[in-house]
Parts: C-alpha cells; sequence; structure tokens
C-alpha cells in the first residue's frame, strides 16, 4: 500500500482488533471528510445535539425519504383485503396552537426524569443510569454508570479506580429509575468521586420552547413540534372533507421534530433536531388488529428494501403490561448499531393507539373528529395504527450497515449502499485530462446527468479517484480510454467485487437501467 493510501485507510488496518467504536469512529470521520454530516456551527465549536447534512449526506437522505414516500403515498401496497391502500400527504406546520400539545399530553407528560450530580454539574435521564448495588459490606458505596452495551466494563473499571475492596460479581445492576431516593446517598454518580451527590429527580420537558410576535411572555409561548403525528390528527377531519377520505384510509407527513434531548450522543441517532417519517392509519376498531399485523409486515419490507440486513435488525413486540394504557400492541424496528453492539436501537416504533388522540383533540378543540360510514351509515372515532418512523436514524442506519472494510483497496474500505439509495450512481472517470478522454467523458455525461445522479471526475490519478468513489460508494465507475477512442468500449469497474469488464458506450444507458433497480 502506498504512503498516501495507508492515510486513508480505516483504523482496521492497523493491528489491534478492529472494535465496534473503531468503525464508529471511522463513519463519523469518513461522513465528515467526504461531505455526508457535518457538526452543526462547527465554525463556531459547535452546538450540542445538532448536525448539518452535506452535499452527499442530503442526496442519500433524499433518496431514503423518497422510498419511504413512494411506498406509503406514490405507490403504497395492496390491502389485506385485496384493494390498493390509500394514504394520502400532508406538510403540516411546525408550530402549531400550544393546545395541541396539552391535547396529546406533551406539555404535561413528554418529560423524562432528571437527576443532576451537584459535584460534576452533569444532568442525566434516571432511565439512562444503571447502578451497582451490593450489601456485601454496610458502608459499600453503590457505583452508577451510563446504561448501555459496555457498562460492565465501565463499572469494572470504576470499581477499580475508588479502590473498592468487593470484586465485580458482588454486585448487581439496577435502573437508577428503580432505587427509592432515600437510597440515593449510598450512588457515586457516573463522574463523581464521592457518593450523594445525585439529586431527587425531576421532570424535565422534551419539547422545546419558542415565544412568537415582538413580546416574549406567557401569551407568545409556542413550541416546535415534538413529533410530526400531532399536525396529522389535528388534519384529520380536514382530509376526509377536502380529499373525500374513506375509512379505512392513512394520512403521512415527513418532517423535522424537535426534543430538547438531555443527552444527545451517538452521532446522528439521538439528536435535538431530526426528521420523522410517520404515516396514521385510520381504520374501524374491528379491523385495528387486522391493520396492526399487516403495518408490520409492510414495514419489515421496506427496511429490507434499503439494505439492512435481517442479522443487524429485529422487531421487538412489548408485552401488554408494558403498554401506556390507550395503546393496545407495540412492535418496534431495531438495528444493530455499532455502538449499541451488541444491542440494538430504535429506528421506528408502530403502534395501535386505539382512538386516544382524536378523542383527545376532540375534547380539547370542543370540534367533532368523528367518521360517517355512508355505506354502514355508523358514526365513529376511528381506531389508528402509527408506524412512526425516524429518517435521521434510517440514515444512519444505512450508513452502519454500508460501511465496509476491506483492507486490499487502497481505501481500506468502501461504502456497500444500495444503488437505490447511493447519492451517486455511476462515475465517469476519462484516465487522463488531455486530449480526447475528456471529451468522451463530458460526452458521456451530459447525456447521463438527465436521469441519474452522475458524478464527472477528470483530476488525479486513476487510484485516488477509484478510492473516492469507493468512500463515497458510487455502485460503477466507468473508464475512459485509449482504447475507448479506438472501439467505442468503456471499462465497469464494479464496486463491490472491484471486477472490470468492456461494454460499449453505446450500451451504457441500457447496463444501468438494470444496474441501478436494486
Ligand atoms: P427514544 O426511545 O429513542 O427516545 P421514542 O420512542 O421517544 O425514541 P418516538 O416518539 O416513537 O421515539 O418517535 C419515532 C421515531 O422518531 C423513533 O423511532 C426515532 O427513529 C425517531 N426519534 C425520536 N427521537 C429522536 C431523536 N432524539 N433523535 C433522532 N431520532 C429520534
Amino acid at each position: 500500500m502506498t504512503e498516501s493510501a495507508a492515510a486513508l485507510a480505516p483504523t482496521a488496518t492497523q493491528t489491534a482488533p478492529y472494535t465496534m467504536t473503531d468503525k464508529m469512529k471511522d463513519i463519523v470521520s469518513l461522513c465528515k471528510r467526504r461531505g455526508f454530516v457535518f457538526p452543526a456551527s462547527e465554525i463556531y465549536g459547535g452546538i450540542n445535539g445538532f448536525w448539518d447534512f452535506g452535499p452527499l449526506g442530503v442526496e442519500l437522505k433524499n433518496n431514503v425519504r423518497d422510498l419511504w414516500w413512494k411506498a406509503m403515498v406514490k405507490c403504497p401496497p395492496i390491502g389485506p383485503d385485496g384493494e390498493p391502500v390509500t394514504i394520502l400527504g400532508l406538510d403540516s406546520a411546525i408550530i402549531q396552537n400550544p393546545r395541541v400539545w396539552e391535547a396529546s399530553g406533551h406539555v404535561g407528560g413528554f418529560a423524562d426524569p432528571m437527576t443532576d450530580c451537584r459535584e460534576s454539574k452533569k444532568r442525566y435521564r434516571v432511565d439512562h443510569v444503571s447502578v451497582y448495588t451490593t450489601n456485601a459490606a454496610p458502608d459499600a458505596c453503590w457505583i452508577a454508570v451510563p446504561s448501555g452495551d459496555d457498562e460492565q466494563d465501565v463499572f469494572k473499571k470504576r470499581l477499580k479506580k475508588l479502590g473498592s475492596k468487593l470484586s465485580a460479581d458482588q454486585y448487581t445492576a439496577v435502573g437508577l429509575d428503580k432505587i427509592a431516593v432515600a437510597d440515593y446517598g449510598r450512588i457515586i454518580a457516573p463522574d463523581a468521586s464521592k457518593p450523594g451527590t445525585l439529586t431527587e429527580p425531576r421532570a424535565f420537558n422534551l419539547l422545546m420552547e419558542t415565544s412568537l410576535g415582538a413580546v416574549a411572555d406567557a401569551d407568545s409561548k409556542a413550541y416546535l413540534r415534538g413529533e410530526t403525528a400531532q399536525g396529522i390528527f389535528i388534519n384529520f377531519t380536514n382530509v376526509v372533507d377536502s380529499c373525500r377520505g374513506r375509512v379505512p384510509f392513512g394520512i403521512a407527513q415527513i418532517g423535522k421534530a424537535f426534543r430538547n434531548e438531555v443527552n444527545p450522543r451517538n452521532f446522528i441517532f439521538r439528536v435535538r433536531e431530526f426528521e420523522q417519517m410517520e404515516m396514521e392509519f385510520f381504520c374501524h376498531p374491528n379491523d385495528a388488529k387486522m391493520w396492526f399485523d399487516f403495518w408490520v409486515g409492510q414495514r419489515k419490507i421496506w427496511w429490507q428494501s434499503l439494505g439492512l440486513s435481517d442479522e443487524n435488525q429485529q422487531f421487538h413486540e412489548y408485552p401488554a403490561d408494558e403498554l401506556i394504557f390507550y395503546s393496545k400492541r407495540l412492535v418496534d424496528v431495531e438495528y444493530r448499531f455499532p455502538f449499541s453492539h451488541p444491542g440494538y436501537g430504535e429506528l421506528e416504533s408502530i403502534a395501535y393507539r386505539t382512538n386516544y388522540d382524536l378523542i383527545q383533540h376532540q375534547k380539547f378543540s370542543g370540534q367533532k373528529m368523528e367518521y360517517f360510514d355512508p355505506v354502514t351509515n355508523e358514526r365513529y372515532i376511528p381506531h389508528v395504527i402509527e408506524p412512526a418512523a425516524g429518517l435521521t436514524r434510517a440514515v444512519l442506519a444505512v450508513l452502519c450497515e454500508a460501511y465496509t472494510v476491506d483492507p486490499s483497496r487502497p481505501s481500506g474500505m468502501y461504502m456497500n449502499f444500495k444503488p437505490i439509495v447511493a447519492p451517486v450512481k455511476a462515475a465517469i472517470l476519462p484516465l487522463t485530462a488531455k486530449g480526447d478522454h475528456p471529451v468522451i467523458a463530458t460526452k458521456l455525461y451530459m447525456e447521463l446527468r438527465e436521469k441519474y445522479a452522475v458524478d464527472l471526475d477528470i483530476k488525479q490519478n486513476i487510484g485516488k479517484r477509484y478510492a473516492r468513489q469507493d468512500e463515497i460508494g458510487t455502485p460503477y465507475c466507468f473508464t475512459i480510454d485509449d482504447q475507448t477512442v479506438t472501439d467505442g468500449t468503456v471499462t465497469v469497474r464494479h464496486r463491490n467485487t472491484m471486477a472490470q469488464e468492456r461494454i460499449a458506450l453505446s450500451q451504457i444507458a441500457a447496463f444501468l437501467e438494470v444496474g441501478l433497480k436494486g
């Protein structure tokens, strides 16, 4: 490997075993270097919980977004009743009347219990801290660490550092939310040196506030939406009346949501500004079970279509006793991210919410949320199945799945994007920057750019250009060389195998038509 190639290669080429932490670091660094994702406000030192999507990131995100919109709104599946499903699109305002968030329960209840550490001044979500408790010695302290897959290792390191006389197996891990406040005095907080620094838990509201108009006072207070779903519920009757919505049908929306997450982390997994893709499917209460099972099946097909492997994905159904009072079923779609490995992180939750949301808005607004079925003459408030997915997390899952270490190539890795999500579909690379090569390449580029996102890259040696395309996950490279000038053929390089073959210039459009389908 050349020196410049070694500089490009990920940490995999070093002798130490390549860990999931290394992989995550490499993904974040690739995203910055190649223009997928940048830290927001970077020149001012950044801002915690916010990220900007760069030129390639926005293409990738739009591709994922468009696939969801196509699967939901433009070309929804055939339903379990054999009829094509109807789903109508919506783009509601980010800021709504604050009463919306009172009705939805977000103002009163969208709050996580938090505890502050008086020593480190850090704030923790109570359900995100594990406490290693022991009664082996009456004066032994309990040790708190952030919950996560590596928490046992972190605990063992802390135990050693704190010089405990007890061994790790004399401790039992319990969630901080399960510990009585009276016992807080025994706990050494995750970033503290002594016990008893954690405050009693307090509710912390996740809704982001803003104020409208010239004077900021109680009357001007408004909220940035904490989810896109409420915009759908409050427009239910508008859509039924204006677009002849006939139950069963759905309303779908993609857009930004804001949550004042206490502890944003894991790159773009838990952030304060993110995008959601939510659909509310309105049905008759008697049919809700059938539609719930149907949508779980459909969502599985969709996540697979992005290229997420079965082994990194799981569908987790919650038992009835863990559901919130108005919910009848809940299945989370989860992905095994490098930072959650061997555990999983949530991508989407599919919930059977009964008619709770429509009833709440009827109560708070005084407006009827009923549906009248002209066939059966029945009047009722429809039940709702809600597949609520995170677009930002979907992009992260696609990035993590695609990142493939391959020490045999100069880049040391490649992004194994499925062609349908790849931000650049093909690169056109003249072997030299002078003479006929760039002329033919430019002509090909001008033809293909009408239909596909293609890159014309003329400078640098060909190895470096292939390396760049591997890093951004371009499925195909077409190289124009002397033979192209004489016989009109080009070299096609396949990203994953690096195999090369020659095809005629005239066949390229047909080649891409087939090759970019998957
Ligand atoms: P979590 O338990 O991870 O906080 P949640 O269950 O509160 O998520 P929902 O309210 O069900 O999330 O929102 C639906 C989807 O929105 C989630 O599955 C996730 O993909 C996305 N999402 C929620 N919060 C965030 C966040 N802070 N950053 C990025 N995406 C998020």
